[in-house]
Formats: structure tokens, C-alpha cells, sequence
């Protein structure tokens, strides 16, 4: 049986006020389980594009489905905002840890305040997320107390509590100090055994092409190259995205 079409996008576009266009009419389906690396040069719109799946940048022009979420950037509702939010969550950059709660109330956040669960069962969920990350010695430690690596193995507990369908991350290593890049890199990959959705924007190339069924290229809006890995790297026609891959391999 073919594999279900999670993702969605239909002709995508994105323009900032006053700004070009960083999407560029962009249509693309992901399936439930791909892992999807995301490369290219920076300013590209790679983040924009994950941006606009939940909405933290609401799209110019097209639709974006979720499982049975569907919003279209011309015409929706606050509500269908919040459904298709629920769908996912993002890994970011700089962590975006509360920096006054500790490791497991950042954890605790989401199923508490959002979902409303009672604590008991949102802190046992937390404590075992945060277990599973490696993290389970450090609970009740504040972000400044913690090394990047760290910080960021909490924030991607943090993605996980709720139990997303998708989990988004952008350049999730590129803010940490060499050393502790590895360390996020075989959390991330742990999770990805779990047969979670996931779209990793990323700069590691050698960490994509492990961990990715599917990796895209994109360039000026666009993705001008989407295929599996083995493919991917032997696709010698592609003048730019070999340019790309020298520079920073
Ligand atoms: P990437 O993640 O590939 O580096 P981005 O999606 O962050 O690229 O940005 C793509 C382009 O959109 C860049 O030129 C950037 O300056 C512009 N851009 C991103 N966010 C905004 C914003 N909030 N307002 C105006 N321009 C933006
Ligand atoms: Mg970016």
C-alpha cells in the first residue's frame, strides 16, 4: 500500500511587505514518516518554508494540509490556525528556552498551559522525555546552567511532549559549539527511529544524508532538487547544488 500523504503544500508563496518573493509558488507532498533534509544557502527561504507549515509566517498565497487540517492562505479561520498548529512543532535555532524554569518546566510548559493536562501526568511524560534525551540528570536545572547541546536536547523534549505528528527543526545545531554538535545530531537521529514525520533544515551534510529518506535542495524560493539521498549526491547534473556541496563539505 502506498504510504499516506501527510503534507501537503499547494503553490506556495511568500512575500515580506515591501520585500521579494522568498516562496516562489512551491507544491510539494510529504508522506507520513519521511524524513526530510532540507539544504541550501542561507536566505533561501528554508526557514520560511517551515515557518509557513504552522503558520508562525502565514503564506501569501496557497494552501497547506496536515492530516485532516487544511488551511488556505486567501480564505481561514483562527481556528483552522490552532488545528493545523497542533500538528507539529518546531526545533529551533537558538533553543527558545524559558531561561527562569528549568529543564523539566520547559518541558512541562506545553501540556500544562496549552493542553491543560494536570501536572502529575505532564511532569511523569517530562521526566521520561527528558530521560530519553539524556537529560534525565539535569531536570531541575535552569538553561544558564546548561551547555548548548544541552539546552537544545531539552528543547527537542520539549517538541516531542506534545506528541506532535510533525516535528519541524531548523539548523538545530548551527547556534552550538563544535563539541556539542554531535551529541544533538544522535538525539535527533534517535528520534527519528521512532517513525515520526520530520523536516530537518540543515547544514550537515553527512548528518542528512544518514538520516534522511528524502533530501531538497532549495535555492531562490524554490526547490530545485528533491530526491533520495543515493540519488541526491550522484545528481552530477545540477551545477548549483554541486557548487553548494563543495562549499560547505
Ligand atoms: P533561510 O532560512 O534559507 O536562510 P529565510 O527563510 O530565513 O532563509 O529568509 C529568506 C528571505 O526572506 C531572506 O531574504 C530574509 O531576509 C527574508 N525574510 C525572512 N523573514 C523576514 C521577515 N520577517 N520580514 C522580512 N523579510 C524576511
Ligand atoms: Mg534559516
Amino acid at each position: 500500500m502506498a504510504k499516506e500523504v501527510l503534507i501537503e503544500i499547494e503553490h506556495l508563496s511568500k512575500s515580506f511587505p515591501g520585500g521579494t518573493e522568498v516562496l516562489k509558488d512551491i507544491s510539494l507532498e510529504i508522506h507520513k514518516g519521511d524524513i526530510v533534509a532540507i539544504i541550501g544557502p542561507s536566505g533561501t527561504g528554508k526557514s520560511t518554508l517551515l515557518r509557513c507549515l504552522n503558520y508562525l509566517t502565514v503564506p501569501s498565497e496557497g494552501k497547506i494540509r496536515i492530516g485532516e487540517c487544511t488551511v488556505d492562505a486567501k480564505s481561514h479561520t483562527k481556528e483552522e490556525v490552532y488545528a493545523l498548529r497542533r500538528k507539529s512543532s518546531m526545533v529551533f535555532q537558538q533553543f527558545n528556552l524559558f531561561k527562569n524554569k528549568t529543564a523539566l518546566e520547559n518541558v512541562m510548559e506545553a501540556l500544562t498551559k496549552v493542553q491543560k493536562m494536570p501536572k502529575a501526568e505532564a511532569e511523569e511524560i517530562s521526566k521520561h522525555l527528558l530521560e530519553q534525551v539524556g537529560m534525565g540528570d539535569r531536570m531541575d536545572f535552569y538553561p544558564s546552567k546548561l551547555s548548548g547541546g544541552q539546552q537544545q536536547r531539552v528543547g527537542i523534549a520539549r517538541a516531542l511532549a506534545v506528541n506532535p505528528e510533525v516535528i519541524l527543526f531548523d539548523e538545530p545545531t548551527s547556534a552550538l559549539d563544535p563539541e556539542w554538535v554531535k551529541e544533538v545530531l544522535a538525539t535527533i537521529q534517535e528520534v527519528a527511529k521512532e517513525g515520526r514525520t520530520m523536516l530537518i533544515v540543515t547544514h550537515e551534510i553527512s548528518f542528512a544524508r544518514q538520516v534522511a529518506n528524502r533530501i531538497l535542495f532549495m535555492e531562490e524560493g524554490k526547490i530545485q532538487v528533491d530526491a533520495p539521498p543515493e540519488e541526491f549526491f550522484s545528481d552530477t547534473k545540477q551545477e548549483r547544488l554541486q557548487q553548494f556541496l563543495s562549499f560547505v563539505r
